[in-house]
């Protein structure tokens, strides 16, 4: 394959007549191809290929941007913070192995690749993913956040024990001068072992004028910085599921009167959520518990905000997103799946409560079910192989989490293969990449907008982003839609669509130009 370096993304033209390029936009007539199938009591089924027209309409101008960190102060806050310092200002530092330079590895928007198309002898040709579209770079990003510890983020960055020394002290300088706004902490949703660092809060127990207080702190930053957009991502601590109870916050007006009346079963994420999404700011869960309870989606389908989540996914849920993917799509029938952690960061030490815990096995639980569905031949309606989570935590393994997986497979004629990965995930350097990822993707998302046949105007789409999943263990989709955790369809999807945006069709990889030529 050819890579054809840093385009900047004005250089990038589609020739092509269903493609317009405006001084300020990219519209694009794309036909959507699907098929509906439909089967009669006999159970014969009929297939009907259909087309849709859409026309998709992109903003060129890359906008001034704040990412607002929620839990700036923790492992991942202080990891990407003081990465982008240092990919910023092209800092080098010494490890034993020798010079290190900085770099964006694990992001996909910033370290992958996708194919545009071939070259004159058939060869790909793959561009930066972050060519497709013009995207924020994350060195423009301007950083802030709220942390319930007041550590600036150099000593926030010394606590996580992630980065180099001659890295940290590098950039410490820089990271001084940063400290996360104090925030809204309510001891019932998160481990109680978490109290000793809760020194940052947000006086009072009022959780409307906490609210308030949020939608007034995102509006000054954005002042102070001179911002086009802000998006705020949670990377604080795992919180315990909120109970679902009808009348305080199943609808939107329920949730706008459960915050009047500081009901207690509104948790610290769903006042950052609401508060962003009243200030019309994307707000997306990197956590697994259910801040996006139905009171608070309904709110941000009313006000037409994008949300997103929940929960990074980072380590071991990514690799059985494609070892089941790769599994089931071979005709080998995964069994058992036995999954043991061990990590010894802050986060590790909140998910030793066992509410907390909940809320992560629930997350990484459902994570094979649209694959095992997807195959009636290898399981019955409502079979499902036993799947098992385990996490401890072992301070001295620190942030360098431990994942052990079993995979217990029923191959050809009764026979079993069995898996055995040892992962050593290096937990804030897998999970910070994810939120820029998941940052500038759902700003891109807030420039693109579309039309059918049957719209008079453009709209945004769904304010669900499932377009995110990508990114996320336990994919929040709009309600009643299905949710795809498979890894490709997933990384699909997100190209597909970025191609649509272009005019061009989805990617295939029959590489027809060579079969028959
Ligand atoms: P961390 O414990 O180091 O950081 C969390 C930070 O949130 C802490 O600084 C804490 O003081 C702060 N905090 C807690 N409650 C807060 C509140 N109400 N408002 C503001 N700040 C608050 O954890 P981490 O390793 O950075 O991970 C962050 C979150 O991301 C965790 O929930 C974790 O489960 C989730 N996650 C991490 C990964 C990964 O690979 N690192 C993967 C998936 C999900």
């Amino acid at each position: 394959s050819t890579p054809i370096g840093s385009l900047p993304p004005s250089a990038f033209k589609v020739n092509a007549s269903n493609v317009r390029y405006t001084d300020d936009h990219i519209i694009a007539d794309y036909v959507y191809s699907n098929a509906i199938v439909t089967s009669n009591e006999c159970g014969s089924i009929n297939v009907t290929p259909t087309n849709t027209k859409y026309t998709f309409k992109t903003e060129l101008k890359v906008p001034k941007v704040g990412l607002m960190m929620v839990g700036w102060g923790g492992n991942n806050g202080s990891t990407l913070t003081a990465s982008i310092v240092a990919n910023r200002n092209n800092i080098t530092w010494r490890t034993k192995d020798g010079i290190k330079t900085p770099n964006y590895f694990g992001s996909v928007v910033q370290a992958s690749t996708l194919k545009i198309g071939v070259d004159e002898k058939g060869k790909d040709v793959n561009i930066p993913f972050s060519n497709i579209l013009p995207m924020v770079h994350p060195n423009d990003l301007v950083l802030g956040g709220w942390d319930i510890s007041s550590f600036d983020l150099a000593k926030s960055m010394q606590r996580a024990c992630v980065l180099d020394y001659d890295l940290q002290r590098q950039v410490a300088p820089e990271l001084e001068k940063l400290k996360p706004l104090p925030s809204i902490y309510y001891p019932d949703f998160i481990a109680a072992n978490q109290s000793d660092r809760a020194d940052n809060l947000i006086p009072g127990n009022d959780k409307n004028a906490h609210v308030e207080h949020i939608r007034k702190d995102i509006r000054q930053f954005k002042a102070a910085n001179q911002l086009d957009k802000i998006i705020v991502v949670w990377t604080a601590n795992t919180e315990r599921y909120a109970d679902i109870i009808p009348g305080v916050n199943d609808t939107a007006d329920n949730l706008l009167n459960a915050v009047k009346e500081s009901h207690p079963e509104i948790a610290p994420s769903t006042i950052f959520a609401i508060a962003c999404i009243l200030e019309n700011v994307p707000f997306i869960n990197g956590s697994p518990q259910n801040t996006f309870v139905p009171g608070c989606v309904e709110l941000a389908e009313r006000n037409r905000v994008y949300i997103g989540g929940d929960d990074f996914k980072s380590g071991q849920t990514k690799v059985k997103s494609v070892l089941v993917d790769f599994l089931v799509n071979s005709g080998i029938k995964p069994i058992g799946i036995t999954s043991y952690n061990h990590l010894g960061n802050n986060d590790g030490k909140n998910l030793s409560a066992p509410q907390q815990f909940r809320s992560k096995e629930i997350s990484k639980s459902n994570v094979v079910d649209d694959m095992v569905n997807s195959n009636k031949i290898l399981y019955k309606p409502g079979e499902h192989p036993d799947h098992v989570v385990v996490i401890k935590y072992v301070p001295a393994v620190g942030d360098s989490k431990r994942a052990l997986d079993e995979y217990v497979s029923e191959i050809f004629m009764g026979g079993r293969n069995t898996i055995s990965l040892y992962n050593t995930c290096e937990d804030s350097l897998l999970a910070s990449p994810l939120i820029l990822d998941l940052a500038i993707l759902a700003e891109l998302m807030t420039r693109i907008e579309y039309r059918t046949e049957e719209m008079s105007e453009f709209a945004p789409f769904h304010s669900v982003l499932s377009i995110l999943s990508f990114m996320l263990k336990a994919p929040l989709v709009p309600p009643g839609t299905p949710v795809v955790n498979a890894f490709s369809k997933q990384r699909m999807a997100m190209e597909n669509l970025f191609r649509a945006c272009i005019g061009l069709p989805p990617n295939n990889d029959m590489l027809l130009e060579h079969k028959a030529p």
